[in-house]
């Protein structure tokens, strides 16, 4: 933990959006950190999602390392080898046909909406195409993302938005039907809700609304900035429900670190956007797809999925334990190793606990403690974090 000396230091010259927790982390090995006093902790948050493989991956590091020593940077205008590799390994995991790189999850879906946009406007030259987007969601904090976001705290202060968007119930079918009409360009949703607590796509939803995207010729832009790579299961988590989405949104674990997002397109939008539509200067420059590439390729040779299927029932069953035992914890939903754990009272208290205690859990909302562990973690570690939480738990 930081003294206050150390905690002031950084608040000054910070600008004050987030409070933060009074640790300062160092380093990593495998699923635990170590913050700069020494003390060790169990990680179950993975940097919100990010670090998948864990921490001191020797394999990633090189493969990182190696690159830095070749080429950083070059630019859009130019090819580059590690660009053209991760992309196909993403279009072959995803299902869908061409990616562009940017630099986060928020920058993914500034280009789903700009896609959407100008796939309809390639239409009917019109300019007041409606976006569908859910309450609850969360997509990013830039204007374009945070239209989309269904959380009108967030928002408030930073209206106007894009505008013509509107917002459904999730997993509610008739409100989204109700709510589509012939300016509908778009539906966009997380396939499992991450910030808005932890709630997966039901199957009937997300098939039937796959079904009118295809029968109105609406574009179905997926969210799996948090529930893909693998988190759930699958490599993205609309692999469960045997559907494609026409624009998919991809980043935290993507790069397993490095600033790297991608929005990738299926066939229906393949080729909405043309030259001079889009850009980024660093969007995918050869440091981050080094990283993109090699998480691919350890996601294979590690058997991450595997792991994840493994592991998941197992933490699960733990969680749902904790619901049968303790009065203050309501009930436990998610998918893979992407779990809440929601409880009749603020978590904070318990988060700030835990870490006191060596170990590192994030929430999700105000009652919902969020499981998004590094896809490395073994049954042994799900029960350290347990005998902790437990410990937490009894006060
Ligand atoms: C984190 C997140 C984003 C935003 O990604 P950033 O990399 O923080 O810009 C968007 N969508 C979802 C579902 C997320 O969890």
């Amino acid at each position: 933990m930081v003294n206050d000396e150390f905690k002031a230091y950084a608040e000054e010259a910070i600008i004050h959006t987030y409070n933060r927790f009074p640790v300062a982390f160092d380093h990593g090995e495998g699923v635990y950190l170590y913050d700069t006093e020494g003390k060790k902790y169990l990680d179950f948050g993975a940097g919100i999602a990010v670090n998948a493989l864990g921490y001191h991956v020797e394999a990633y590091n090189d493969a990182l390392k190696a690159q830095i020593d070749k080429l950083m940077h070059i630019s859009n205008l130019y090819y580059t080898e590690p660009m053209a590799d991760a992309a196909h390994k993403l279009v072959k995991a995803s299902g869908l046909e061409r990616v562009f790189f940017t630099n986060s999850g928020t920058e993914a879906i500034e280009g789903a909406i700009k896609v959407a946009r100008k796939y309809a406007f390639k239409k009917d030259g019109c300019t007041d195409h409606e976006i569908i987007a859910m309450e609850h969601s969360f997509h990013g904090r830039s204007l374009g993302a945070l239209s989309v976001t269904g959380n009108f705290h967030y928002r408030e202060a930073f209206q106007p938005g894009i505008g013509n968007i509107v917002f459904a119930n999730y997993n509610d079918l008739e409100d989204v039907k109700s709510k589509i009409n012939e300016k509908t360009c778009a539906i966009i949703f997380e396939t499992v809700q991450g910030e808005g607590g932890i709630y997966p796509a039901q199957k009937e939803f997300i098939q039937e609304i796959r079904r009118i995207c295809d029968e109105k010729d609406i574009l179905l832009i997926l969210d799996e900035v948090q529930c893909g790579m693998g988190r759930t299961g699958k490599m993205f988590a609309y692999q469960h429900y045997g559907i494609l989405p026409d624009v998919m949104t991809s980043a935290k674990a993507l790069g397993c670190g490095v600033p790297v997002g991608a929005f990738v397109v299926g066939k229906k939008a393949e080729e909405a956007l043309e030259p001079g539509d889009h850009g980024s200067t660093y969007g995918g420059n050869p440091f981050v797809t080094a990283a993109v590439s090699k998480v691919f390729d350890l996601f294979e040779s590690e058997n991450i999925l595997n792991n994840v299927n493994e592991v998941a029932p197992y933490l699960d069953q733990k969680l749902q334990e904790l619901v049968d035992k303790y009065d203050v914890v309501k009930e436990t939903r998610g998918l893979g190793l992407m779990r809440g754990l929601e409880f009749n009272v603020p978590v904070g208290g318990y988060v700030s606990k835990a870490l006191e205690k060596g170990l590192v859990l994030i929430s999700a909302g105000t009652n919902i403690i969020r499981f998004v562990p590094p896809l490395v973690i073994t049954k042994d570690h799900v029960d350290e974090m347990i005998e902790i939480l437990e410990d937490v738990l009894k006060g």
